[in-house]
């Protein structure tokens, strides 16, 4: 059901692909682009000034300046290119390349602030590609400016569409791209980059009108912002070392349940020890282990960190005799999986020493308590105090097992 591979194609297309399709058919079914009239430029300005204030308070420099540029191609389309006039079609050709490009060039571009100096240096980018056009408008170079709306493939059918070659091969190109980078790093903003370059083509595509592209370009914005947006819910329901839920969330989803529930504290055994021994980077990557195998746990098992090495599994509407065979077979998992060490030598050893290291495999194991709701434990927190006593008896018990 909730199978890897489905997550992942529901994480492209959810919401960002969506929103993509709802924006087309309203585009081509709903109110016709004249009757969309003054609203799609209100819609556009609202949506232009809610990204750039959310991309400035969240620090997502990507989502700014995707704005900025969106925003500055919708200002040179409807100001100018809408003109008619030789300049202003050429205008629009040559925006019609730079824009999937520069979205390129930003989306691969790490998150390192707006004003920073890499943030300045983007501007800087922008601006001198500003003053290039200028320029070049300037002096009438209408030999380079012609590169833009050249034909170089001779094709009845490419030269039925809006957009001359140079502009098809940049969106191509910056599509191809995109939805490499979507699959390859799945995130919310890498496929909404990518369903928002298609829209920003979909709509150049259709030919020129003013309030189309102010509607269709603010709905490009709208796709970045609200995976911005999921992003920063994520950041505060996820745990971010091991990708697990964490205590926030667990204290949301205790609120919601009903009158039959087990629940169930998790702790690595001896894991001060391995902390002191291996050291904390591998301390982290064995609590990225076990929380792997935690997400798989059986007979829906809801998985959270607790905090520490310590983790918590629901089972909503389930009651202890259910839940036990799934965690024992969770602990035997989590045992039987072998973790490689690879030790680098103590600190104060020689460097080549350290280098040459050795490898080693340790077994990591858990100890597991247990709780349902039943008599006197009504509420959440007080199964989890039982669910701990439990934990306390598997320690005493010798660990590696499941106390009830
Ligand atoms: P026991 O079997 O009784 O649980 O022994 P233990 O050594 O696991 O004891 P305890 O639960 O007190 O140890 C918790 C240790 O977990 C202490 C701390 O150094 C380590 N720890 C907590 N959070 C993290 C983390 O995020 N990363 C790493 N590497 N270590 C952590
Ligand atoms: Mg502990
Ligand atoms: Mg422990």
């Amino acid at each position: 059901m909730s199978h890897p591979i489905f997550r992942r194609i529901a994480g492209f297309f959810l919401p960002a692909g969506l929103l993509f399709v709802v924006m087309v058919v309203l585009a081509g079914y709903g109110p016709t682009a004249t009757r969309l009239g003054a609203l799609a430029d209100i819609y556009f300005y609202v949506a232009l000034i809610f990204a750039l204030l959310l991309g400035w308070r969240f620090d997502r420099s990507l989502l700014v300046f995707s704005t900025v540029v969106i925003g500055l191609a919708v200002w040179l389309l409807n100001d100018y290119g809408n003109r008619g006039d030789a300049i202003g079609r050429i205008l629009s050709d040559v925006v019609a390349v730079l824009l999937p490009l520069n979205l390129l060039l930003l989306s691969v571009c790490k998150e390192r602030g707006i004003i920073t100096l890499h943030g300045l240096l983007r501007w800087g980018v922008l601006l001198l590609q500003a003053l290039l056009v200028w320029l070049l408008f300037h002096f009438k170079r209408f030999d380079w400016l012609g590169l833009f709306d050249t034909t170089y493939v001779k094709s009845l059918w490419l030269e039925e569409l809006a957009l001359y070659q140079p502009a098809l091969l940049a969106f191509i190109l910056a599509l191809i791209f995109s939805c490499y980078r979507a699959i390859r790093h799945p995130t919310p903003l890498s496929s909404a980059m990518f369903w928002a370059i298609a829209l920003l083509f979909v709509t150049l595509l259709q030919g020129h009108d003013t309030a189309l592209t102010s509607a269709l370009f603010a709905s490009a914005i709208v796709i970045l912002l609200v995976a911005v947006i999921e992003i920063s819910y994520s950041m505060a329901f996820r745990d971010e070392l091991t990708g697990l839920t964490g205590r926030r969330a667990l204290n949301q989803a205790l609120l919601k349940l009903g009158s039959r529930y087990t629940i169930a504290m998790l702790d690595v055994d001896h894991f001060k020890k391995f902390n002191d021994t291996y050291g904390h980077d591998v301390g982290d990557e064995v609590l990225q282990m076990v929380a792997a195998r935690m997400s798989q746990v059986t007979g829906g098992g809801r998985v959270y960190r607790y905090g520490g090495e310590e983790f918590t599994v629901l089972f909503p509407g389930k009651g202890v005799d259910h839940a036990l065979p799934h965690l024992e077979a969770l602990r035997e998992s989590i045992a039987n999986s072998g973790f490689t060490v690879r030790e680098k030598g103590r600190p104060g050893t020689k460097p080549e020493q350290r280098r040459k290291g050795s490898e080693k495999q340790v077994q990591i194991t858990v100890s597991i308590g247990v709780a349902e709701r039943e008599g006197e434990l009504r509420e959440p927190e007080a199964v989890i105090k039982e669910a701990d006593k439990a934990l306390y008896r598997a320690k005493k018990g010798g660990r590696n097992r499941v106390a009830t």
